[in-house]
């Protein structure tokens, strides 16, 4: 097949579409609530191809329903969501699955098949979903597993795993799908403290040799500084202010950002 790769950085690219620069994902007034309290209030935002945005902000601020809406695991009460100029909100349930496919998330916790080796736990969704032959989601997930540092763990079951590694295996099973879109949610929240340099030195890597767009929400600020293209602190459902990165941590405008980054640095 024309879409074997020769080297591990080809392997998380991109399936299709996203010309570098266009938008790729798009929220225009999005309102969410849970019972009467209004989480997202009429939220704008835009990520263009290739984009690596960062997504900060106090606990309960909003951040995190804003992946579970691209996901499509929660739905919004008003507004649009346009992933590469196709509606994923409102859109009919036919819609929604093709659009789903071209997004990835990384969770907190990992949530790998417990009882599929490693290898198998990458190659069954691009076998079920994408119709990929076990062939060859066999080869393309071997690449993955070299781009995540784990060539060797093939064979292994997760319980045989640390939870850093877990979480590389679950990073290379959401690109097994070739995503346009990487989500990722809090995905060192959950490892203990020696383990995560080397998980956020794995999406380091992803950031710098692909064009993967990502959306990424987390706490390690130092992470956020050196991968973002833009950062967005949100506070109550809003966006305070957004930028570069040398920007928001380095001289932010606004004083909630100020006394949310000096809390957290
Ligand atoms: P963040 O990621 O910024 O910490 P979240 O998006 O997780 O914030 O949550 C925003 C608010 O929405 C919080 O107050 C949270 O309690 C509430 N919330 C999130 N999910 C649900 C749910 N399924 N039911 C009720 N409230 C929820």
């Amino acid at each position: 097949s024309v879409d074997t790769m020769k080297n591990p950085e080809d392997a998380a690219g991109p399936r299709s579409g996203g010309a570098a620069g266009g938008e790729l994902v798009r929220l225009e007034n999005v309102t969410k609530r849970f019972g009467d309290h209004t989480v997202l209030d009429g939220l704008d935002f835009s990520v263009a191809a290739g984009r690596h945005v960062t997504l900060i902000g106090p606990s309960g601020s909003g951040k995190t329903t804003i992946l579970r809406l691209l996901m499509t695991l929660t739905r919004p009460d008003e507004g649009t969501i346009t992933v590469d100029g196709e509606q994923l909100f409102p859109a009919p349930e036919k819609q929604v699955r093709e659009i789903r496919k071209k997004i990835g998330m990384v969770f907190q916790h990992f949530n790998l098949f417990p009882n599929m080796s490693v290898l198998r736990n990458i190659t069954e969704a691009p076998v079920t979903v994408l119709g990929m032959s076990r062939d060859e989601a066999e080869v393309r997930a071997r690449e993955l597993l070299e781009l995540v540092g784990l060539a060797d763990k093939c064979d292994a079951r997760p319980s045989q795993l640390s939870g850093g590694q877990q979480q590389r295996v679950a990073i290379a099973r959401a690109l097994a799908m070739r995503p346009q879109v990487l989500l990722l949610d809090e995905v060192t929240s959950a490892l203990d403290p020696e383990l995560v340099a080397g998980v956020l030195d794995v999406l380091r890597d992803i950031a710098r040799s692909t064009d993967i767009t990502m959306l990424c929400v987390t706490h390690e600020m130092g992470f956020a500084r050196d991968i973002s293209d833009q950062v967005l602190m949100f506070d109550a459902g809003r966006v305070v202010e957004s930028g570069p990165p040398e920007r928001i941590f380095g001289d932010p405008e606004q004083e909630r950002t100020r006394e949310f980054l000096s809390a957290v640095l």
